[in-house]
């Protein structure tokens, strides 16, 4: 898939801080191809062989946790709600996985587990950070409303918010992949963004020397979860502290375009 950029995206891009080094659009009404040439970052990267047994060891790893294969989407929503399986279930206010939100899109967005904001809203990716997602996202033509080859599905790694600040553990990541895994049949997305170094860790959790790599050496790379694309990138509330890093996300953006 060739990204193609609008007048429109490009000054939301701008507004972000983030430099964009593709071509100026045309004036005309035909957009112009972008060739990969044009995109050294992307071009650069590459794709992941598929390590099935990488994948099938993950499959395994998640399904062992709970039960939820069975289950709609109204039914993992509920399953969540009134899930008491690990620990995190003390820290939080509300779940924020929502059953009006599951639906077929060709972007899965995995962000970190909730935070204070995305507690209280009980929606992943919400306030400021919510924000600056919601925008990158349109600058690619996706937004988290939207089905199909427009929408981006957008979820927390756990459903719950860490009691007291702390970080989740090991095992409490692996006791909500489950409702992940299920969450991915369901919404059967052509290529998943992890962001933020909890989500990553869960993804390629098949692999753990590769899932304990810093987020910043994992970037510029496809990898494959159960034969789906997936690339790593910057949480957005850590993209508001470091403005520089605007510029890698973005590249990270361009990369799972192209991974489809
Ligand atoms: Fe259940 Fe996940 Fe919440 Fe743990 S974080 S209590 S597994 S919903």
């Amino acid at each position: 898939m060739t990204l193609e950029l609008d007048s429109r995206q490009r000054a939301m891009l701008q507004e972000m801080g983030i430099r964009v080094w593709l071509p100026d659009a045309p004036t005309i009404e035909a957009p112009e191809h972008v060739s990969a040439a044009t995109r050294p970052a992307v071009a650069a990267a590459t794709v992941a062989p598929v390590r099935p047994a990488v994948a099938s060891a993950a499959a395994s790893v998640m399904a062992a946790a709970i039960d939820v294969q069975h289950l709609d989407a109204v039914g993992l929503a509920q399953e969540v709600a009134a899930c008491t399986a690990c620990g995190l279930c003390a820290g939080r206010k509300k779940t924020t996985l929502q059953a009006q939100t599951i639906r077929q899109t060709d972007w899965m967005v995995v962000g970190d587990p909730p935070d204070e904001d995305e507690d209280r809203e009980a929606t992943p990716f919400a306030q400021q950070a919510g924000i600056l997602l919601d925008n990158m996202l349109k600058a690619v033509a996706k937004d988290r409303h939207a089905a199909g080859v427009a929408g981006a599905y957008l979820t927390n790694v756990v459903k719950c918010k860490p009691p007291h600040g702390r970080i989740p553990q090991p095992e409490e990541l692996a006791q909500c992949a489950a409702f992940l895994q299920r969450e991915i049949a369901l919404v059967q997305p052509k290529v998943i963004i992890a962001m933020g170094r909890f989500a990553h860790q869960v993804l390629l959790s098949a692999n753990p020397q590769l899932a304990m790599q810093p987020l910043g050496k994992l970037r510029g790379t496809v990898y494959r979860y159960q034969q789906l694309p997936v690339v790593v990138t910057y949480a957005p509330k850590d993209l508001l502290r470091r403005s520089a890093d605007k510029a890698k996300a973005w590249a990270d953006l361009c990369l799972a375009m192209d991974s489809i």
